[in-house]
C-alpha cells in the first residue's frame, strides 16, 4: 500500500517509524502510569444510574445524522484505510437496521469558510487546498457537523452523528496531518461559542490516536475542556498524561492514555474516574464527541479491544454528562476506524443509544 499522508512518527526511543498502530509496547520499556492502578467497584452502580439516565432521556429523544454522497469522492489514495469503503459500510449499516429512517437526516448547508479561520490560519487552509483531493470535500465536512451543531443548539434534534469525511482530530497548523485535514470538532466548538453564545464545550475523543489537533487548538483555553483516551505511543506521539494545558486552559486538558489491549472495563472506568468527576465540575453546555471506532477491537490501526457494547456504555456515559449539564445536547462526528466491518456495527451501536433505543 502508499500512503502520501505523513501518518508515521519516528520513535526517539529506537528511530523506528511507526505507521499509526502503536510502537510495541515491550520494546519501547514504558510505563503505563499510576492511571491503571485501580477499577472502581463503583462502576456497576455507575452503570446503572447512566441506564437509568438513558431511558428517561429516551422518550424526547430525536437523533441527526448527518451524511451526503459528495463525502465519498474524498481519496487519499487506493488501498488507503481512510477509504470511501469506511462509510459506504456505515451507510449501509444504518439503512439495514433502519436507522437511517428512524434518524432525522441533516444535509449539509452552512459555509463554514470563516469558522474554520477561527482555528486554522491562513497558511493551513492554503495547504489543505493543495494537498487535498478536492478540497471542497473537506469543507463539506466542516459544513456537516456545522449543520448538527445548529440542528442540535436550536433543539430540532437532541442530539446528532455526522457519518462525515475526512476525519479531523490530527488537524492543526501544518496541512494534512494523520488523514485530517480540518478540525471538525474543533471547528464545531468555536462555531458553537461564536453562534450560540455557548460559555463551556467538552469534547470526547475516544479514538484510539490522541487528537492532536484538537488539544493544540484548546491547549490555553479553559473555556473547552478536552478528554482523550488514546494509546500514547502510537501516532502521533502526543497525549502524555501531564500534559494538561497551559496558561488559564491549565487542567482543561485531560489525556488518559491506555495501554495496548485495552478492553471495554480500562476505558469505561478512564470514563467514569476521569471524565465523569471533571466533567460535573466543568459542567458543559454542549458535548461534542471525537467519536474514532479504531479503538475497536480488530482494527487494522489500533489494538485496544473495546467493543460495541462498550461503545454502548461509553456514549451512555457522554449522554448521562450531557443530561446533567447541556440539555442533553451532543454532536458526535466520526473519526477513525479502519475495519470497515467493525467500523459499521460500532457505529449502528452507537447512533441506537444515541436514540435511546
Ligand atoms: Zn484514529
Amino acid at each position: 500500500m502508499f500512503y502520501r499522508s505523513r501518518s508515521y512518527w519516528t520513535c526517539s526511543k529506537c528511530s523506528r517509524r511507526h505507521f499509526l498502530k502503536t510502537a510495541s509496547w515491550a520494546a519501547l520499556g514504558l510505563c503505563v502510569g499510576p492511571f491503571l492502578t485501580s477499577l472502581s467497584c463503583a462502576l456497576a452502580s455507575e452503570g446503572k444510574d447512566t441506564t437509568a439516565k438513558a431511558k428517561k432521556h429516551a422518550g424526547s429523544t430525536t437523533t441527526g445524522l448527518v451524511s451526503d454522497d459528495r463525502y465519498l469522492s474524498h481519496t487519499l489514495g487506493e488501498g488507503h484505510p481512510e477509504s470511501p469503503e469506511r462509510l459506504k459500510a456505515i451507510l449501509r449499516q444504518l439503512k439495514s437496521s433502519g436507522l437511517d429512517k428512524a434518524t432525522k437526516s441533516i444535509a449539509p448547508s452552512v459555509d463554514p469558510i470563516s469558522y474554520i479561520r477561527t482555528v486554522h490560519p491562513e497558511a493551513h487552509i492554503n495547504r489543505i487546498a493543495e494537498q487535498a483531493h478536492d478540497e471542497s470535500i473537506c469543507r463539506l465536512a466542516v459544513s456537516g457537523v456545522l449543520d448538527a451543531v445548529d440542528a442540535v443548539c436550536s433543539g430540532e434534534v437532541s442530539n446528532a452523528f455526522c457519518a462525515v469525511r475526512p476525519p479531523g482530530h490530527h488537524a492543526s497548523n501544518r496541512g494534512e496531518h494523520g488523514f485530517c485535514f480540518y478540525n471538525n470538532v474543533a471547528i464545531a466548538a468555536r462555531y458553537a461559542q461564536e453562534k450560540y453564545k455557548l460559555d463551556r464545550i467538552l469534547i470526547v475523543d475516544w479514538d484510539y490516536h490522541h487528537g492532536d489537533g484538537t488539544e493544540w487548538a484548546f491547549y490555553d483555553d479553559p473555556t473547552v475542556l478536552f478528554f482523550s483516551t488514546h494509546a500514547l505511543y502510537a501516532f502521533p506521539g502526543t497525549g502524555a498524561a501531564n500534559k494538561t494545558g497551559e496558561g488559564k486552559g491549565k487542567g482543561f486538558n485531560i489525556n488518559v492514555p491506555l495501554p495496548r489491549g485495552t478492553d471495554d472495563k480500562k476505558i469505561i472506568s478512564a470514563f467514569t474516574e476521569r471524565l465523569v468527576p471533571a466533567a460535573n465540575q466543568f459542567r458543559p453546555d454542549l458535548v461534542l464527541i471525537s467519536a474514532g471506532f479504531d479503538s475497536k477491537k480488530d482494527d487494522l490501526l489500533g489494538d485496544f479491544a473495546v467493543t460495541d457494547a462498550g461503545f454502548v456504555e461509553l456514549t451512555k456515559l457522554v449522554m448521562s454528562i450531557a443530561a446533567d449539564h447541556s440539555s442533553s445536547r451532543i454532536v458526535s462526528i466520526l473519526e477513525g476506524g479502519y475495519n470497515t466491518k467493525g467500523l459499521a456495527l460500532a457505529v449502528e451501536s452507537h447512533v441506537k443509544t444515541l436514540l435511546g433505543t
